[in-house]
């Protein structure tokens, strides 16, 4: 059985021998979905709009009836599909403030209808030799139970709309509702005077109002 672990728990996922092999960032098709809080941070360290994003680092998908973007992996040199992150050293060139997904690797979470927990995936990572770290440590946000309580929320805010679109589908409605959280969450750009998290919660009232 599965072991469900907090952020306070020590796990064995810590990579000493890590060199960058950068297996985690190759051919990973669209399975790293970003939240707005990944879009938030890549924007503003990168001095990009979501719209400049799109046109070279990132894509988008249809999710269950909403349209939400992923890390797009471009072909190198070598023929092999690679996220446009990697640099020519096989290193991140965003680890800083890279994504949710990729901080989380190789834990998973498990969402268990009001919250979450995490989990160790096994073998996820080829090297072997792991040694224990913290998951607090590890994931390295400042304010890590606020983006605990906003990955949460964002999770099963998108799991809700998504069985209301279910309702919907294929309509003009549900394109436009689908093409309206877009914007609201990812393309339209956050208050820099502000903290995201305040905002998040604040966009996030406003659509459920309007919503209910
Ligand atoms: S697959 Fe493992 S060893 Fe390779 S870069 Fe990712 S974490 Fe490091
Ligand atoms: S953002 Fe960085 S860590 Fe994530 S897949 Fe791209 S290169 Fe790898």
């Amino acid at each position: 059985m599965t072991k469900l672990l907090t952020s306070r728990d020590m796990a064995k996922i810590s990579c000493p021998t890590c060199r960058g092999c950068g297996a985690c960032c190759r051919d990973m098709g669209d399975s790293i979905r970003l939240d707005p809080y990944d879009v938030y941070l890549l924007t503003r360290n990168l001095g990009l709009a979501f719209s400049d994003l799109l046109d070279r680092s990132i894509a988008l998908h249809a999710e269950g009836g909403l349209v939400l973007p992923h890390l797009l992996m471009k072909e190198e040199e070598k023929g092999e599909p690679c996220c446009s992150f990697l640099n020519r050293e096989g290193r991140c060139s965003v680890h800083a403030f890279r994504p949710g997904l990729c901080r989380l690797f190789p834990l998973g979470r498990d969402y268990d209808g009001t919250g979450f927990s995490y989990f160790v995936v096994e073998n996820a990572c080829p090297v072997p030799g792991k040694s224990k770290v913290r998951i607090s440590s590890w994931l390295g946000y400042g304010d890590l139970a606020s983006y605990e309580v906003f990955t949460a929320r964002w999770h099963y805010f998108v799991k809700e709309m998504q069985e209301m679109l279910g309702a919907f589908q294929g309509s003009e409605e549900a394109r436009r509702l689908a093409l309206y959280i877009l914007q609201k969450f990812y393309a339209q750009p956050w208050d820099p005077d502000r903290g995201f998290f305040d905002e998040f919660e604040e966009r996030l009232s406003l659509i459920r109002r309007a919503f209910s």
